[in-house]
């Protein structure tokens, strides 16, 4: 049987790199992405179907649903990848407004729900399920306040506090599918070259996409609420 996967902010970086990765693996996987013709172009690349959608335009996802419910009848994994980073000139807490907030938050938190709670139906009926969203170091509240770390001087609040709730909301869906085969983690893809940050990363976005993978075809013994990278699990 097909194993289904969608991925959301295909197009390009490190969703991208997940599409191509998993179709490797025999998976056949959604380019989702919110412009069509750059959408269409990455997924012609690697040879997969494309849906279009945006995560933060309700209708778009729930269109999205329902053409993979017409196409596949269920979904096995759902990566949820799409994220932003709003580069302003003055990145200080006190000088980011809550529409900055809004603005990062409607991608990186609200549209993760929307995509999820759409996709839940197609998913319950893949045989085991795999949800991995996309979070970053940046979110880790133990990680960021170490001062010897790198990410001490990262202080982003827009961005690095929506990868926090993004973390919170990862094990409040694994709560509720404990008892169920559907596994939900979060993964971080270290800091990866890609549109995102400017290419200041000093990983390939490839290399950024492996842990996904990874937990995207996690077998039934793997763990699920848990926080990852490759080398493993992470302080929340
Ligand atoms: P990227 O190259 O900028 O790719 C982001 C993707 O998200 C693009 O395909 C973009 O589409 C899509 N997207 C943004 N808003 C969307 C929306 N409303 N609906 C649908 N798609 C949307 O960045 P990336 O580095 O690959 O980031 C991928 C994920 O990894 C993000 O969640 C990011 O926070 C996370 N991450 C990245 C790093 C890093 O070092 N790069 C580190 C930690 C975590 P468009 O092309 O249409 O804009």
């Amino acid at each position: 049987m097909t194993t289904t996967a969608l991925i959301t902010g295909a197009n390009k970086g490190i969703g991208f790199e997940i599409a191509r990765l998993l179709g490797e693996r025999g998976v056949t996987a959604i380019v989702g992405a919110r412009d069509e013709e750059r959408g269409r172009a990455a997924a012609e690349r690697i040879g997969q179907p494309y849906v279009r959608l945006d995560v933060t335009d309700a209708d778009s996802v729930q269109a999205a649903a329902k053409w993979i419910e017409q196409e596949y009848g269920k979904l096995d994994i759902l990566v949820n990848n799409a994220g932003v980073m709003v580069w302003a000139e003055d990145p200080r807490p006190s000088a980011t407004s809550a529409d900055e907030l809004r603005q990062v938050y409607e991608t990186n938190v609200f549209g993760v729900v929307t995509v999820t709670n759409a996709m839940l139906p197609l998913l319950r009926r893949a045989e085991a399920a795999r949800i991995v969203n996309m979070s970053s170091e940046l979110g880790s509240l133990s990680m960021v306040m170490d001062p010897d770390s790198r990410l001490w001087e990262r202080n982003l609040m827009a961005y690095n506090s929506s990868k926090s709730a993004l973390n919170m909301i990862t094990i409040s869906y694994a709560k509720e599918l404990w008892d169920t085969s559907i596994k939900v983690n979060a993964v971080t893809p270290g800091y990866c070259a890609t549109d995102l940050n400017g290419h200041s990363g000093h990983r390939t976005p490839e290399q950024g996409a492996t842990i996904a993978v990874r937990m995207a075809t996690l077998d039934a013994d793997g763990p699920t609420g848990a926080f990852l990278d490759e080398d493993g699990p992470l302080t929340w």
